[in-house]
């Protein structure tokens, strides 16, 4: 069943309205932040229901502010996942502090458990990420955190448009969380190109954010150029030079317009897969929740290995000759060569992480396929599994040998 225009993993969802806004900022003489970004953030605000929105250039550079803002520093240890992106970690490397890793549970998502484990005297915050668009269980995370003064940064690059127990997440109402930091990258649920927002309930961190997003200048730093504004600044800490321009605000106010429409799309395509791939033993279906409302940023499909007689890279290069583009989210923290010596010591082993990265394929999921491209990523997805099934005796001596192995394993 080959044939067809090569799928793309990903393309992002850009119409008119995003090019009649950039045209607008161009021809309107003011490129860099201003009053494009304010509206973004305060549209972004409006959104979530977090009180406080801080445009920035990257969720990285989010990440980054919420934990400097924080103080948080050398001889401090952050918590967080194995699964995620490298921004997570680099992060923490960055302020100086220790990363720790606490393992996956059955939702892809750091284990609350794994994290009341790993927590010692010097444990300052715990950075959750929302993989793949369903959120981490907030409340657990919260209780374990308040527990001990620890502050929680949520890592929410996939999760623009996520609801966890009815709300959004950051929202002032319901969170408890410090900061939760956006990423509007090219591949993400709401783009800007390159951007991000980190989002606080709490007026100090906010700030202290907005401070040292633009060099840590004092009063004024967006409006040294207007007419009201003074030439005038101070320098009062040394900041960083990450604010996000008026060009990219303005696709960022276009896009989430279209939000709650491309979220709609792509919870209707991820079902659609789920009807297609479901009831297969050799193929199991991404992690959801009645909790929430996941946002699909990604589809991450699994292969049973004990069924199937071909490797995860086998499948993609299979999934590659037959035109579909895929993914892999993510290579666990501790493949890194750089990440490794300490990330594979003891108090950071993570073996479910490392066991689900051999199973793990995410396919192309974003608002403008169609159903009949989602229906040809499944054939080729079945029509592969279906070809490199293990025999059925080779299944049964395995399932025998699993078997006799569950006696060991005491009750
Ligand atoms: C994309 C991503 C980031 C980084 O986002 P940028 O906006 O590119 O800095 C951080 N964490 C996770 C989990 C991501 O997927």
């Amino acid at each position: 069943m080959t044939g067809g225009e090569f799928i793309p993993f990903n393309r992002p969802e850009i119409g008119e309205e995003e090019i009649r806004e950039v045209v607008e900022v161009l021809r309107s003489g003011w490129l860099t932040t201003g009053e494009r970004t304010k509206r973004f953030e305060a549209d972004l605000c409006a959104y979530t229901g977090a009180r406080y929105g801080q445009a920035v250039n990257s969720c990285t550079a989010g990440l980054h502010l919420a934990l400097a803002a924080l103080d948080i520093g050398p001889g401090d240890e952050v918590i967080t996942t194995p699964l995620t992106f490298c921004a997570t970690v680099n992060v923490i490397l960055h302020q100086g502090a220790t990363p720790v890793l606490a393992d996956i549970g059955e939702d892809f998502n750091i284990s609350p458990q794994a994290i009341a484990e790993r927590i010692t005297p010097r444990t300052r915050a715990i950075i959750p990420v929302h993989f793949a668009g369903l959120p981490c269980r907030m409340n657990e995370i919260w209780d374990i955190a308040g527990r001990k003064g620890i502050a929680v940064v949520e890592d929410a690059a996939h999760a623009i448009g996520t609801h966890y127990q009815g709300t959004h997440i950051g929202d002032a109402e319901r969170s408890l969380s410090d900061a939760v930091a956006y990423s509007f990258y090219a591949t993400k649920n709401l783009t800007t190109g390159e951007g991000g927002m980190v989002t606080t309930n709490r007026e100090d961190l906010y700030q202290r954010m907005r401070r040292l997003t633009l060099h840590g200048i004092s009063k004024d730093a967006y409006n040294r150029y207007s007419e009201s504004g003074s030439w005038y600044y101070e320098v009062v800490e040394p900041g960083f030079k990450y604010n996000l321009s008026d060009l990219q605000s303005a696709v960022g106010i276009a896009q989430l317009k279209k939000l709650e429409g491309m979220t709609a799309r792509r919870k209707h395509l991820a079902d659609l897969y789920n009807q297609l791939l479901g009831n297969r033993e050799d193929l199991l279906l991404p992690p959801d929740s009645e909790m929430a409302r996941h946002c699909w940023h990604l589809y991450v499909m699994r292969l049973n290995l004990d069924a199937l007689s071909i490797s995860r890279d086998e499948f993609i290069q299979e999934l590659k000759a037959q035109g579909i583009g895929t993914s892999v989210h993510f290579i666990p923290v501790p493949m890194h060569p750089f990440f490794a010596p300490w990330a594979s010591r003891e108090e950071n082993r993570c073996p479910k992480a490392m066991k689900l990265f051999q199973q793990i394929i995410s396919l192309p999921l974003y608002p403008g396929m169609t159903e009949d491209q989602i229906r040809r990523v499944a054939v080729s997805v079945k029509e592969i599994a279906d070809r490199h099934r293990k025999s059925e005796a080779m299944a049964s001596v395995l399932s025998r040998k699993v078997e006799e192995e569950q006696p060991c394993t005491n009750g």
